[in-house]
């Protein structure tokens, strides 16, 4: 029933898409506010970003159900951004999903996450670059994700990530992100990494875009005043997702560069 929510909403996105493509093709941009959770002020300014459709909150923090519900109240999706063991071994804080702690725990701390993240409707992964190139780990996962009707965006920490693909075999909705805005926090580097984003879509693609609650991106996004055209390139993680009964949208491949842990 989740799936079959998620595809009428995403038809309506699409239908409004259409009604606007006098100004753009029918390309949009998906961009996703990473890391929300630990401070409430930056938290809040991120959420109201207009561009930003979709929030990542970690679960067990401090503002994690309060951000929940101020984005929620801004009409924008929620998802869980879950943290997973990486290669650097950095500290996954409350609620991290390792697998050298036990199917047991792991999933218990996932349980613990879609149970106390308020209006979540999916979930990505915080870090991850061991967890998600673990096929089995990432099976324990997507099991429990189908059971609350959840999706799965895979933050694509790594190029050998498989958890896009465990994902679909899983029959559940998934998408991966395409771009990441500011793991250089420049003003240059984001502005040039935006550019992209934007051109894309316009020439019709689906544009993921992850970004984070950094003061430069905070700072870029204010220098910004999107117009409400523009706007109606911007769309929910939901309206775009790939369902594995149908054939899956063509995505780009999968950069082989890898990105900082932080993501
Ligand atoms: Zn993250």
């Amino acid at each position: 029933m989740q799936a079959v929510k998620y595809r009428c909403y995403g038809l309506l996105l699409a239908l409004l898409c259409c009604s606007a493509s006098f100004v753009y093709a029918s390309g949009s941009i998906v961009l996703v506010v990473d890391d929300i959770g630990n401070q409430r002020a930056v938290g809040r300014a991120a959420i109201d970003i207009p561009w930003v459709s979709t929030v990542a909150i970690m679960p067990g923090r401090p503002y994690t159900q309060e951000l929940a519900e101020y984005a929620f109240e801004k009409n924008k999706e929620v998802i869980i951004h879950a943290p997973m063991s990486n290669m650097g071994d950095f500290p996954l804080g409350a609620l991290g999903l390792d697998r050298r702690d036990g199917k047991a725990q792991l999933l218990a701390n996932l349980k613990q996450s879609i149970e106390t993240v308020p209006h979540a409707v999916g979930l990505s992964n915080h870090m991850g670059s061991r967890l998600t190139q673990d096929r089995e780990a990432m099976q324990w996962v997507m099991a429990e994700l189908k059971k609350s009707g959840f999706y799965y965006f895979d933050s694509l920490t790594i190029s050998g990530s498989v958890a896009w693909q465990v994902a679909k075999e899983s029959d559940i909705p998934w998408y991966r992100r395409q771009i990441f805005l500011d793991h250089y926090q420049t003003e240059e580097f984001i502005a040039a990494q935006w550019q992209k984003a934007v051109l894309r879509a316009q020439r019709g693609e689906v544009v993921t875009v992850i970004c984070h609650p950094y003061k430069e991106t905070l700072a870029f996004f204010q220098t910004l005043s999107p117009t409400a055209e523009e706007l109606t390139m911007s769309q929910p993680l939901s309206a775009v997702l790939n369902y594995p009964a149908e054939k899956a949208t063509p995505l780009p491949p999968v950069n082989q560069r890898n990105f900082p842990e932080e993501a």
